[in-house]
């Protein structure tokens, strides 16, 4: 029989996000609405932030024809053409401060992250983003640090130091819409514990991986987070605190004008 590694079936289930999300908006978005629903989790009430967070995934110049790569010389262009809009880079923190202390939020903000903790990350974007004065954000695998191609702790103890702020993607990236409460509560508090351990950081946010929940996994993720992250192509899909749309930026996306067109921003 024919059976695919955990890895592999990740990687086919992103693909086939892609490929929904570039086959039409009218398929994607009932698809999405199907598996996230809408409701507010509890008596939640506090406003979600209007910003437009985005999800990166590989910053290198070895493999031009990946789609989920976004080669350097266009992650800088990003960030000036994001500038030249009057966007202004928030990161996790200031989306705390926000939820926790109604800090307001400046103009326009942009929120830049990646998922999945890549090695390129480090060698390529955090140089970028020291050069631009750009804040970002990393959304890492605890049980993926220091894996092959992936950053280690000390390239994390570094960006940390340098200001960048980190979430969690939980422990092993595995879908979570057919776990278990208690393998939630395993993906959810040990990847938040492992990363504030070895890190020496407090981790308030999670982003789900390939961006499916459901509304089992948004309570799960309730308990131990302020916010979470999901992906959406739909700007005017009704978001809670713990599905906060996100948009992912693929290779394609030459000029943002290509990213606005999915976001708040017009
Ligand atoms: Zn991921």
């Amino acid at each position: 029989m024919f059976v695919l590694s955990t890895k592999k079936r990740n990687i086919l289930v992103c693909l086939l996000l892609v490929v929904l999300a570039a086959v039409g908006g009218v398929l994607a978005t009932d698809y999405f609405d199907d598996r996230i629903r809408s409701l507010p989790i509890g008596n939640e009430t506090k406003e979600v932030p209007h910003i437009t967070a985005l999800c990166y995934h590989e910053v290198t110049p070895a493999r031009p024809k990946d789609i989920f790569n976004v080669p350097p010389d266009q992650f800088r262009s990003h960030i000036r053409q994001f500038r030249e809009q009057g966007c202004n880079f928030i990161d996790l923190q200031d989306i705390e401060e926000y939820v926790k202390h109604n800090k307001p939020l400046p103009e326009k903000p942009v929120l830049i992250a990646f998922d999945d903790g890549y090695k390129d990350n480090y060698t390529y974007a955090f140089p970028i983003l020291k050069e631009e004065h750009a804040k970002a954000s990393f959304f890492v695998v605890s049980h993926s640090i220091g894996a092959e191609n992936r950053m280690t702790v000390s390239d994390l103890k570094e960006m940390v130091a340098a200001g960048f702020k980190i979430g969690s993607h939980t422990v092993n990236h595995e879908p979570l819409t057919s776990m278990s409460d208690k393998q939630l509560d395993y993906e959810f508090k040990t990847s938040r514990d492992e990363l504030q351990k070895l890190l020496g950081i407090k981790v308030y946010c999670i982003a789900y991986p390939c961006g499916f929940a459901n509304d089992e996994v948004m309570k799960e993720a309730k308990k131990y987070y302020d916010f979470a992250f999901i992906a959406s192509i739909d700007p005017h899909h009704p978001q809670t605190l713990f599905n906060i749309n996100r948009y992912g930026v693929f290779k394609w996306n030459t000029r943002v004008a290509s990213i606005f067109r999915q976001t708040a921003f017009k």
